[in-house]
């Protein structure tokens, strides 16, 4: 979304709220999750911009809500992904590498955050999801799903073959 600066700017105001959601399949700047992973409602921004005798602040979070599967166990899971996304306000002009990622640059009186905050949010979602924290994932020989009890394998350690061939000829002595 296009927030309009310009009361900031002239000092009508020292503070600008902004509440809006960005759809998921916008044409100019679709949202494509990572594999395995599908976004389920609009990503929600919220925030505000402050001026500060011409520092300019902005305080945003976005939350996207996600399907997907735990990393361990396989079962579906859902959640909220909630990125915090702050940056310094500057001029078009004012500063000197507008590719900084400490900064937003107005141009024109107005500012859009929406593509680095979206590139931002892709960066930062986890690559890794799990159900909880402490799943206890897939036996790895009966693929049971261990976190609704133990399975019957033998729990012993696997011997090592060259001690196993050792084990043969001492039980053929
Ligand atoms: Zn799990
Ligand atoms: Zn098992």
């Amino acid at each position: 979304m296009i927030i309009d600066l310009k009361p900031l700017l002239s000092g009508q105001s020292s503070r600008i709220d902004f509440d809006y959601e960005i759809g998921l399949d916008e044409e100019d700047n679709p949202i494509i999750p990572p594999d395995d992973v599908s976004f389920t409602a609009p990503v929600k921004v919220s925030g505000y911009i402050t001026d500060n005798a011409g520092y300019m602040k902005l305080v945003a979070t976005a939350e996207i809500e996600y399907e997907s599967h735990c990393a361990r166990c396989l079962e579906d899971l859902c959640g909220k992904f909630v990125l915090n996304f702050n940056r310094i306000v500057g001029l078009s002009g004012t500063i000197q590498d507008e590719d900084n990622d400490d900064f937003v640059v107005v141009r024109g009186g107005i500012l859009d955050i929406d593509r680095s905050l979206v590139e931002d949010l892709l960066l930062e979602f986890p690559s890794r999801l799990l159900c909880k924290e402490e799943c206890a994932g897939l036996c790895p020989r009966c693929a049971k799903n261990l976190n609704l009890g133990p399975c019957d394998c033998p729990k012993k350690r696997e011997i090592d073959p060259r001690l196993a061939i050792l084990q043969k000829l001492l039980e053929n002595d």
